[in-house]
């Protein structure tokens, strides 16, 4: 069985980017350079009001980390992808999403005019009228968030290479709104966000 290309797509460093996938459509994410965090939200198409829900999705699997098998989970308890495959060991679900005003708490008020990946969000949600009020907690895919023993939680180098990729098969109609993270004061991004390429791919 053989599936067909339906779209390839390079998004830009910084840069959002939204699709719709279809039941059974394929989404392949290529950290192309490597060590570029991918922020990541998905809604329901028929009504966006189901959507990701990183505890539903956590708590589901009994463990905080993104592998080979996972599901992604809606606030209604639905699959909404599966990993279908990816040759990163773990992706983060707890790590957020950057904001200017984060890093302006943390890295200092020199960083307030930074692009990050709430307004990322904002751009590929506003397509489809929604706000900040429809942002929640985001899946980071190749972020590498590791929880310590006393649960202490790091954002450390990362542990994905240049080709290295995560394969999202979808189990209903969705709308993806993807923020290509812009962030260079840690070390997400190896201080350097690059382009990530998109594949969706059908049968
Ligand atoms: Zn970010």
């Amino acid at each position: 069985m053989s599936a067909t290309v339906l779209h390839d797509e390079i998004v830009p460093a910084r840069a959002p980017w939204t699709q719709t996938l279809y039941a059974g459509q394929t989404l392949r994410i290529v950290d192309l350079e490597g060590n570029q965090a991918v922020d990541f939200l998905v809604y329901a198409a028929d009504d966006d009001a189901e959507r990701y829900d990183a505890q539903a999705t956590i708590a589901a699997q009994g463990n905080l980390f993104l592998r080979t098998g996972s599901i992604l989970r809606s606030n209604e308890g639905r699959s909404m992808m599966t990993v279908a495959a990816t040759n990163v060991d773990y992706h983060d679900t707890i790590g957020g999403a950057c904001s200017c005003e984060s890093n302006t708490l943390r890295y200092g008020h020199h960083t307030k005019s930074q692009h990050a990946c709430v307004e990322n969000f904002l751009v590929g949600n506003a397509r489809f009228g929604r706000g900040k009020r429809d942002m929640v907690s985001n899946i980071n895919w190749f972020m590498n968030v590791p929880v310590e023993p006393d649960g202490t939680l790091g954002i450390v180098d990362g542990i994905s290479a240049p080709g290295l990729f995560v394969d999202l098969k979808a189990e209903m109609d969705l709308v993806v709104v993807v923020s290509n993270c812009p962030q260079i004061n840690n070390p997400c991004n190896g201080f350097n966000p690059t382009p990530v390429r998109m594949i969706v791919t059908g049968p």
